[in-house]
């Protein structure tokens, strides 16, 4: 799909911050990267103005600052978010997400507070790649030339192993075709490049391309991720709103605060906060009268009771997503499936990714704190507390969506894949631009580093091309 992902992200937009890119030196766990944030920062900063994104400045060590939009005031349930988590010492400063609340430029418009963002926004005020990179690309000089429906199989390469192009299925017709380039830049997703690596195998490339040191697919991971909702009965019975008008994301979250070294697991996670008035389907949740059950009342109904209890419990919900840090390892990986290949006749990738004791205590120790809040708010945990059994509610690898590291950078060609401007160490003329080139994944979401990292790959590109070296 044109725009991969970005239609319908999330839009939290936060940068890595100087500890994130030196993990090793910090805890001893997993590697550092070869580059530092003084590398990224400048591409951090481009995007921010050239895309947009609301925040503040907030002089916050691994929590860089940058040029951010005024970010919107919180609604009624943040608020009590934020009184419910200052009374346990942890941080709560403004959103950090790519939505315009000022204008930037004439294409874009400025976020009305639809809510509707998962949608993608009809005045373009939320960030997508399709409307805001390719759709303006396409407008000013029309460089740009788009192969829609088109599934890549493989890099094809050349006697010398340099690549010449892409052979893809298309699938209108279900046929082959190739395209030549001079340099290939693969943007699949950490997974889908890590794929077409492993499925373009030569004379000159046995192993699939970029795999002399056998470490494409490996040191895959994943965000850690564990949810908690309370009920909140001061939230009930609203009869005026408060400030209930926002955007399709979190106006406030909390950073990570703690200090590992007195803790069970090595790496951080931030608090991403939902609830609030917001379309029913999605702001509610659960059996609208469920919550009966808690006053001694009939739970159930039809016709005016259910109605009233809708309005009754309508916005009552605080919901609490932890989003951390997973340590890389090499034994988490993915793989070409040799028994089974997909509709066009490419093999796929089978997965195998066991969590460690690290990512169960951080999940223990964010769904423990998440009902403290809940208990700070005045509210009432919803669901169980899910024990050892059931990793603490640490969801499945995969499941949070922001799996890096299959193709990562470094120094060192027997170790990783691309060097530190995600070129392959195999083969010059081809870049690998997204997540894979991650060395860890940080207690951030990936992609305003994806970005910054494709910018940053995107000028070396340009510069190797001026001077021949590709
Ligand atoms: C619901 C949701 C919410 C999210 N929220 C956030 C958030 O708030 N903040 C954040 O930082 N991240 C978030 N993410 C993660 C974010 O969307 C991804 O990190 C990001 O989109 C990855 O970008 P990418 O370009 O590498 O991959 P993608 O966005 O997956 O794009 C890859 C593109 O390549 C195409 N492709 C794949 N294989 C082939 C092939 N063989 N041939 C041709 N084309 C191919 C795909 O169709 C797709 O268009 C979220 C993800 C989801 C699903
Ligand atoms: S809430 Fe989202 S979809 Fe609605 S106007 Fe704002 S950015 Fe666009």
């Amino acid at each position: 799909m044109l725009g991969g992902r970005t239609n319908h992200w999330g839009r939290i937009s936060l940068r890595f911050g100087p500890k994130d890119f030196k993990g090793k030196t910090r805890d001893g766990h997993g590697d550092d990267w070869p580059i530092g944030y003084d590398d990224v920062k400048p591409y951090y900063d481009k995007l921010d103005k050239l895309i947009g994104v609301y925040g503040t400045n907030e002089g916050r060590e691994n929590d860089p600052d940058g040029f951010f939009l005024p970010p919107p005031k919180p609604r009624l349930h943040e608020l009590f978010y934020i009184n419910g988590a200052k009374k346990s010492n942890i941080p709560v400063i403004p959103g950090r997400l790519s939505m315009l609340t000022k204008k930037i430029n004439k294409d874009r418009g400025v976020c009305f507070y639809c809510g509707q963002c998962s949608r993608s926004c009809s005045v373009y005020a939320d960030f997508s790649a399709g409307s805001c990179l390719i759709f303006p690309a396409q407008k000013s000089g029309g460089k740009v030339k788009i192969f829609v429906n088109s599934m890549v199989r493989e890099v094809t390469t050349n006697a010398d192993g340099k690549a010449t192009g892409v052979s893809y299925i298309s699938k209108d017709d279900r046929k082959e075709y190739k395209l030549k380039a001079k340099v290939v830049v693969l943007a699949a997703s950490a997974c889908s490049s890590a794929r077409i690596l492993l499925n373009s195998k030569s004379k000159q490339h046995p192993n699939g391309l970029g795999n002399s040191s056998n470490i494409v697919g490996k040191y895959l991971h994943d965000s850690t991720g564990a949810d908690r909702a309370g009920f909140v009965p001061s939230l009930m019975n609203r009869k005026v709103s408060y400030n209930e008008d926002g955007t399709g994301g979190m106006h406030v979250y909390s950073p990570w605060w703690g200090d590992n070294s007195k803790l069970d697991f090595p790496r951080g996670y931030h608090i991403e906060i939902g609830g609030g008035m917001g379309n029913p389907n999605y702001g509610f949740g659960l059996n609208p009268n469920e919550f009966n059950k808690f006053f001694g009342v009939k739970v159930g109904g039809y016709g005016d009771t259910l109605r009233d209890d809708v309005k009754k419990y309508y916005g009552s919900i605080v919901g609490m997503a932890g989003r951390g840090e997973s340590i890389a390892r090499k034994e988490n990986y993915c793989e070409i499936d040799p028994t089974t290949v997909d509709q066009f006749g490419i093999p796929v990738l089978k997965f195998n990714y066991q969590w460690s004791d690290f990512e169960r205590n951080q999940a223990k120790h964010m769904r423990d704190t998440f009902e403290e809040i809940i208990h700070n708010m005045g509210g009432i945990p919803l669901g169980e507390k899910i024990g050892k059994e059931k990793d603490y509610g640490l969801h499945t690898p995969g499941e949070i969506i922001h799996e890096v590291g299959t193709t990562r950078m470094g120094d060192d060609p027997k170790t990783s894949v691309t060097n530190k401007f995600n070129q392959l160490h195999d083969v010059d003329n081809v870049f690998i631009v997204d997540a894979g080139v991650f060395v860890s994944q940080a207690d951030k979401n990936c992609t305003w580093t994806i970005m910054a990292l494709s910018w940053r790959a995107s000028d070396y590109i340009i510069e190797q091309l001026k001077a021949q070296n590709i």
